[in-house]
C-alpha cells in the first residue's frame, strides 16, 4: 500500500511528531487554528494503545510553551475502546489531565460505537470541561444526540460522516445528508457552547452564512472546520472574512485508513490515483 503514500501525503502533515508542528506552527502564523490527529484507530493491543496515548502526551509536552489554543482530536479505538473499557478511560483521563486548557475532541467513528463515545464523552465531560465530541449528521439519531450536546454543554463538531452505514440508521441520499446537516448546524448555532461547523461544502456552507448573517450569531461562538490539504481556498476565504477556521491536522504512520476515507470521498481521488499507477506500471512520465 506504500504506492498510496504520494496520495497521502496530500491529507498528511507529516509521519513525525516534528514535522507535524512545523505544520501547525506555519498554519498558525497564516491565522488558523488547528485540530491535532495522531493518527491510528481499531487498535488491537494494550502496548499499541499506550503508545498513542504517550504520542498525545509528547506532542502536549512539546506544545506546552505555546500560548494559541489547540484541539486534540483522538479516537476511542485508538485508545482502546474495543480492548477493555476501563482501560481506555484511564488513557483518555491521562490525555484530558495533561491538556488544561487545550480541548481534547473523541472523533466520531463507526455506529458500532456511537453509544460509547457519546456515554464516554458525556461522563468525563462532568470533569473535564474542556471535552468536546463530534455527532454526524447522517445518522437518524443525531437529532437526539444533538439534544443531548446542548443541555450538557459540551462543545461538539457536526460533519457528515466518513463511514459506511446501513439505510436503517443513516441518510443515503447527499439531499437528505444536507438537509440534516442544516438543520442540526442551526440548533448548535443557536443553542451550542463553541461548536464547529464541519465541511467543505460550498452549498452547505453558503445557507449557514446566510443564517449566521440572519440571527447575528457573532463569529466567536463558533468555529468553521476544514480538513488539512482539503480546498484551501474555501479556507483562506472564510478566514477572510472574519471567521475562525480551525484545520484537522492527521499525522503519524497509520495514515492507510484515513487515506482510505479521503479517496473514497471523491471520484477525482480514485481517478488521480489509477492515473499514478498506470504511470509507474508503464514507465511514463518519466524525464527520459
Ligand atoms: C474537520 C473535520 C473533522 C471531521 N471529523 C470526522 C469524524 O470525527 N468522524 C467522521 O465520521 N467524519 C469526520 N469528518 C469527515 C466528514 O464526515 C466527511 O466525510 C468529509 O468532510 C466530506 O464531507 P463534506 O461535508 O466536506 O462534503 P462533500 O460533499 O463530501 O465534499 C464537498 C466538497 O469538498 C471537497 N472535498 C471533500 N472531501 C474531499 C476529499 N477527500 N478530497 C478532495 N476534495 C474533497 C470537494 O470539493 C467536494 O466537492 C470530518 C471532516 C472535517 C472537515
Amino acid at each position: 500500500m506504500q504506492i498510496l503514500y504520494p496520495f497521502a501525503k496530500r491529507f498528511i502533515a507529516g509521519e513525525d511528531l516534528g514535522t507535524a508542528i512545523k505544520n501547525i506552527h506555519s498554519l498558525n502564523q497564516s491565522g488558523f487554528l488547528s485540530t491535532i490527529d495522531v493518527l491510528g484507530e481499531d487498535t488491537q493491543t494494550r502496548e499499541q494503545a499506550l503508545a498513542a496515548k504517550q504520542e498525545y502526551l509528547n506532542l502536549l509536552d512539546q506544545m506546552k510553551a505555546e500560548t494559541f489554543p489547540l484541539d486534540l482530536s483522538i479516537k476511542l479505538t485508538q485508545m482502546g475502546l474495543d480492548i477493555d473499557r476501563e482501560f481506555c478511560r484511564l488513557n483518555l483521563v491521562d490525555i484530558l489531565e495533561r491538556a488544561g486548557h487545550h480541548t481534547v475532541r473523541f472523533d466520531m467513528e463507526g455506529s458500532n460505537t456511537t453509544e460509547r463515545i457519546i456515554k464516554e464523552g458525556v461522563t468525563l465531560h462532568r470533569r473535564f470541561r474542556n471535552l468536546g465530541l463530534v455527532l454526524q449528521a447522517y445518522l437518524h439519531r443525531t437529532q437526539e444526540d444533538i439534544g443531548r450536546v446542548i443541555e450538557e454543554g459540551i462543545s461538539t463538531r457536526l460533519c457528515k460522516g466518513a463511514y459506511r452505514e446501513p439505510e436503517s440508521i443513516a441518510y443515503q441520499d447527499m439531499d437528505a445528508i444536507r438537509d440534516n446537516f442544516f438543520k442540526q448546524a442551526r440548533r448548535l448555532l443557536t443553542d451550542g457552547f463553541q461548536p464547529a461547523i464541519a465541511t467543505h461544502d460550498e452549498t452547505l456552507i453558503r445557507e449557514i452564512l446566510s443564517f449566521i448573517e440572519a440571527e447575528n450569531i457573532a463569529p466567536g461562538t463558533f468555529f468553521f472546520e476544514m480538513l488539512y490539504g482539503v480546498r484551501r481556498d474555501l479556507q483562506e476565504d472564510l478566514l477572510k472574512k472574519g471567521y475562525r477556521m480551525r484545520i484537522y491536522v492527521p499525522y503519524g504512520k497509520s495514515w492507510l485508513p484515513y487515506t482510505m476515507r479521503r479517496l473514497a470521498e471523491r471520484k477525482e481521488n480514485i481517478l488521480f490515483v489509477l492515473k499514478s499507477l498506470f504511470r509507474e506500471t508503464f514507465g511514463l512520465g518519466k524525464l527520459h
